[in-house]
């Protein structure tokens, strides 16, 4: 099968219907890069930019993290990088801040709304990546967005520092995205000028998943009960991908999910144009892409719906086997 996958490296994920999904890989560290090759990734999806902040024992300084920024970015030789903020709170506990005490952390302060609050450290980390850009195109997206001001208040911080570095005279990036992770239901239904606010949004499943079910993602009782392919859980994404079209949004997706292989052609069935995952899952989600036509995956699916279904895994499952190899 490796051997499968290593010959679909440079094969774009075009499904029989025509429908080419962009397969992206997820990222934190530095040592992730070198896979971007030998998975085919078109590009980075998701950066988190915690992890560098987790292994150390105090605040990196903004040149520190300019020079890493821009060494990510000479690594994926040219791809894009989606760099995500902060996504810190009581559960991910960085060792040089005071600690949080809080009943639910998942809930609690944490990801953008510690940025918002505590400026200095969003503030430096934009500018640490609008200085490793200098001359390069700049993708950069807030996690934990709850409501379209949260949004605004963010991309107007980093649009004020791409600004101030303009003044100052330093090189600045030759091209500025500014993304949201859809991870709460509540921007689902945000106001219309966030998703034209918005260069892209980048469903974070794992999350999104965990409070559309409520169901605790660290919970090993609850973590597996809920499917994503359940119908209410996808008439929910439907939701999202008609919302980004009215707005000509592009839309990803960047949860577990994404690197399932049957997860990632419903969600493409769905009209997800990205998917962002695991170097190691992008042959097997590739192969299956590649293999099935995504309009009779739709109709499977509302075939499924129509009949009443909970979930439209069975149906699902059962066309599958019904493919020739
Ligand atoms: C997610 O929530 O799906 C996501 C991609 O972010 P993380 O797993 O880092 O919370
Ligand atoms: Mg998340």
């Amino acid at each position: 099968a490796q051997e499968r996958y290593a010959s679909l490296r440079n094969l774009p994920a075009q499904s029989k219907c025509g429908t080419v999904t962009r397969l992206m890989m997820n990222a934190g560290l530095m040592a992730d890069l070198p896979s971007i090759e030998g998975s085919g990734a078109e590009g980075v999806g998701l950066f988190r930019t915690e992890l560098q902040f987790l292994i150390r024992n105090q605040m990196p300084k903004r040149d520190e993290l300019a020079r890493l920024y821009a060494r990510v970015m000479e690594a994926a030789k040219g791809r894009p990088v989606a760099f995500r903020t902060l996504d810190i709170g009581s559960d991910k506990v960085l060792p040089y801040m005071k600690p949080q005490d809080e009943p639910n952390p998942a809930m609690g302060w944490r990801a953008i709304r510690v940025g918002l609050d505590k400026r200095g450290v969003l503030r430096m980390q934009v500018q640490a990546l609008i200085r490793a850009a200098a001359g390069r195109p700049l993708t950069v997206m807030f996690p934990f967005v709850s409501e379209l001001s949260e949004f605004r208040d963010a991309r107007d911080e980093l649009l004020h520092q791409f600004d101030r570095e303009a003044a100052m005279g330093h090189p600045v990036p030759a091209d500025l995205k500014i993304g949201a992770m859809l991870e709460t239901p509540s921007l689902a239904f945000a106001p219309k000028e966030f998703f034209d606010l918005a260069d892209f949004i980048s469903i974070g499943g794992n999350d999104l998943k965990q409070f559309f079910f409520a169901a605790d993602r660290e919970n090993e009782r609850v973590r597996r009960r809920y499917d994503m392919l359940n119908v209410s859980f996808l008439t929910f994404l439907g939701k999202i991908v008609t919302r980004c079209a009215e707005s000509d949004t592009p839309l990803s997706f960047c949860g577990e999910d994404a690197g399932r292989p049957v997860e990632a052609m419903c969600l493409a069935a769905l009209g997800i144009g990205s998917l962002s995952m695991r170097p190691a899952s992008i042959g097997p989600v590739k192969a299956l892409l590649r293999q099935v036509d995504l309009a009779e995956v739709r109709s499977v699916m509302a075939h499924a719906r129509a009949a009443g279904a909970e979930s439209v895994r069975p149906a699902i499952m059962g066309w599958l086997a019904t493919l020739p190899e």
